[in-house]
């Protein structure tokens, strides 16, 4: 096998060649105004990793025959010397410009296969989890154009579309009489593209027409490397370019119609992460102030306000202005809090803590686990690293990144435009998995429909008892100190929740809307400060537990207390009364054994109403034949059923010794964010396997964190899981990824069929 290629030869490939060689041979193919060179290859450099030589009488016949064609000898000729690898490592490895002499060629040479072990070229390809054997590199010997010749000269790189935006014309940046290394060190600040246009127009007008040809070639967006001699245009390189998640978007739905790529091609092209950053509020990406701290990025989007540490505080200064609440951790009592609130912050807690969920679930940001930070909620303040932050100071926290600053940062805003919806639309129709939200208000239900969610999938009703209404009505029917006051209470609890279901009916509009009965230990409604009143602090006493989640919440409660499920299922059935088109199904949380459905079963007094179970619990997956042919669906609670697969508390396993465990490499993923295939996973394939076969229509869900998490979307989607639902920030990039694992498993098929 050649070790060297001519441009001229045609070969395109790029494991031979390196991105760069097998570029510029297809340019040289399609008639590009392309300096001519050479390639020696990556079966060369491994030949010199292994021997120290390189294939030197193919070199000198190269050379020879680019001086032939440029008709100069070398001396009067001059080239560059430029790495070539098959993973674009930007800037990593060396690149030698104005060679003129064999020996200084050939060490150039050298020097570029050397720099492919450079220290910060293995550190790039740590960072980016570039793969060992695609570690090596090409080398580019390339005749040199001169763009210091005169000033009709310079040099300069564009994009096809711009990167930020992705709106479709050239975009880029020239130095006249330059060189490209003075683009590159930053020595000199380059002029915007306009400014070539006015200089050069005619050189222009072809960067613009190369631009088109090379993007009809490759189909992608180009980011492109040119010199101009004078005032003749020539091409040094070109590659797809890196582009913002807006331009992803915009640049994908426009090839579409342009007849470049098809839908699916477009879907493929755009990833969770740009959609995340698109649907949020965002730090302005032009920010040069440092952060304070940093916490885990545990509720998207950035928000500004002033640090409240109270709660009653926070409902009041949220009136007059956004406020930020601080915490050590948050709990239900905190709940009106957080709801007033446009940001939480905390030092304490991991992904699925608390704030993380209830914020997410909220789409406000949140930055929990901030474990610098020193929460005094004496003194009102924190502090971190000897800076002290009061009551009242202005902060700006970054859901997306993790990141606390000082000050109110410029924001920007979600950007959500009509390609957006468009690229969605293509998505629904490529998708099999159905995509539902997790939502328990009104307001929530209305965000997540118009983020494209068919229903709710999870409506968790704890959530209702977050107005100060309603916490006080259930507070008295725990407390309460005799039957009459007890029924007392359920009586206005059954009122209080027939009103919300059907504001959350006219919400949905028809659509489904699946309705967990209590889940919560009813301790956790109780007062969480010092309570004097000696009755009230003996019931709180009796229902404290050593362990609450494995202790009595859940459908336990429901058995234990049949009156409060009583009272919700009631409540959904007046409510449905009241809403023509209302389509409620109820959902039984933390289920062991088929006897506890059928004793909640009994309950219902509708038989056309549908009852299904929650699987968060190791025994139901064990169960979930039995389970399968009585109940009307499942929905997998991946957050539990991590739990107990792992026994790993979920409220504390983040700030202990989870990160270590990652840190060290003992887990390589966080199982409470990407589920864990080999472990909660089997549990989920067999137990869909067994329901399946009891019951083959079932409708099986994921309502745990994990069903908005795009590489878990994948396993769902495989595993046969009928719909996933999550926080309605994450329904777009749900609906997406589903399709992407549509459109994985077609290609799969296709893949297979060819090969039989
Ligand atoms: C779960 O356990 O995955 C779930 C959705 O329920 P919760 O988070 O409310 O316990
Ligand atoms: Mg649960």
């Amino acid at each position: 096998m050649p070790k060297v290629y001519l441009f001229t030869d045609g070969n395109e490939d790029r494991l031979q060649l390196g991105n760069k060689g097998a570029n510029l041979v297809t340019m040289t193919k399609l008639n590009l105004p392309v300096p001519p060179g050479f390639v020696v290859s990556l079966g060369a450099f491994a030949e010199y990793k292994r021997t120290g030589q390189l294939p030197m009488k193919e070199i000198e016949a190269a050379l020879k025959a680019l001086q032939r064609r440029m008709g100069k000898r070398l001396g009067d000729l001059m080239v560059s010397v430029r790495s070539s690898g098959p993973v674009s490592m930007p800037g990593m490895m060396d690149t030698v410009l104005n060679v003129k002499n064999e020996g200084h060629i050939i060490s150039c040479i050298k020097a570029v296969f050397e720099s492919a072990d450079s220290a910060r070229a293995v550190e790039y390809r740590r960072i980016n989890n570039i793969p060992a054997e695609m570690a090596g590199t090409a080398a580019v010997i390339q005749a040199m154009v001169m763009g210091n010749a005169d000033q009709r000269s310079g040099t300069g790189v564009a994009f096809t579309r711009n990167p930020n935006t992705g709106e479709n014309s050239l975009f880029g940046e020239y130095l006249p009489v330059a060189q490209g290394e003075d683009v590159v060190s930053g020595r000199r600040t380059p002029m915007n593209i306009e400014a070539f246009r006015q200089q050069l127009p005619e050189a222009y007008a072809e960067l613009n027409r190369i631009g088109h040809v090379l993007e009809n070639h490759y189909k992608e967006m180009q980011d492109i490397e040119f010199t101009v001699e004078r005032a003749t245009l020539y091409m040094l390189q070109t590659r797809s370019g890196k582009r913002s998640g807006q331009a992803a978007v915009k640049i994908a739905v426009d090839m579409v119609k342009e007849g470049l790529i098809s839908t699916e091609q477009a879907l493929m092209r755009v990833t969770h992460t740009d959609l995340d950053a698109l649907l949020h509020k965002r730090v302005d990406p032009s920010n040069t102030i440092k952060p304070l701290t940093k916490g885990l990025n545990a509720a998207p989007g950035a928000a500004t306000g002033k640090v409240v540490f109270d709660v009653r505080e926070a409902v009041e200064w949220a009136q007059r202005g956004p406020v930020i609440l601080v915490r050590p951790e948050t709990s239900p009592d905190d709940i009106v809090g957080i709801h007033a609130a446009t940001g939480v912050l905390t030092s304490r807690g991991g992904l699925t803590s608390h704030a993380a969920i209830v914020t997410r679930a909220m789409g406000k940001a949140c930055v929990c686990g901030a474990s610098e930070l020193n929460v005094d909620l004496g003194a009102q303040q924190f502090t971190v690293g000897g800076r002290v932050v009061k009551r009242g100071a202005e902060i700006t926290i970054d859901g997306t990144t993790g990141n606390v600053y000082l000050g109110a940062l410029p924001l920007v805003e979600a950007a959500i435009y009509g390609e957006l919806d468009e690229l969605l639309g293509w998505a629904d129709q490529n998708r099999r998995l159905g995509v539902m939200a997790n939502a328990d208000t009104p307001e929530m239900i209305r965000q997540a429909i118009r983020f494209g969610a068919e229903g709710v999938g999870l409506l968790r009703t704890e959530r209702q008892f977050n107005e100060p209404d309603e916490l006080a009505t259930i507070r008295e029917f725990i407390l309460a100190d005799s039957p009459v006051h007890r029924s007392e209470a359920l009586v206005k609890l059954r009122k209080m929740q027939r009103n919300d279901f059907v504001e959350i009916f006219k919400a949905l509009d028809g659509r489904p809307v699946i309705i967990r009965l209590l889940d919560l230990p009813l301790h956790e409604f109780l007062p969480h400060e010092a309570v004097h009143d000696p009755g009230i602090r003996s019931r709180i006493e009796e229902l404290q537990e050593v362990n609450p989640m494995m202790g009595h919440r859940g459908v336990r409660v429901g058995v234990t207390y049949p009156e409060l499920y009583q009272m919700q299922i009631d409540a959904i059935a007046d409510a449905k009364a009241a809403v023509s088109n209302a389509n409620a199904l109820i959902m039984i949380p933390q289920i062991i054994t088929v006897q506890e459905l059928l004793w909640v079963k009994k309950m219902v007094k509708d038989p056309s109403a549908k009852v299904g179970i929650m699987m968060e619990t190791v025994r139901a997956c064990m169960r979930a034949d039995s389970l399968g042919s009585t109940a009307a669906f499942f929905s997998f609670g991946t957050n539990d059923l991590t739990q107990a697969t792992y026994s790993f508390s979920r409220e504390d396993v983040e700030k202990k010794f989870l990160p270590y465990y990652l840190d060290q490499g003992i887990l390589m993923d966080n199982p409470f964010e990407t589920i864990d295939v080999n472990g909660v996973g089997k549990l989920i394939e067999t137990a869909v396997k067994s329901a399946r076969k009891a019951n083959p229509d079932l409708s099986i869900g994921v309502c745990g964190e994990h069903g908005g998490d795009p590489r878990s979307i994948h396993f769902f989607h495989n595993a046969g899981i009928s719909y996933v639902s999550c926080s309605p920030f994450r329904v777009p990039i749900a609906r997406l990824v589903a399709a992407q694992a549509a459109l994985d498993e077609k290609d799969r098929l296709i893949r297979l069929t060819r090969d039989d």
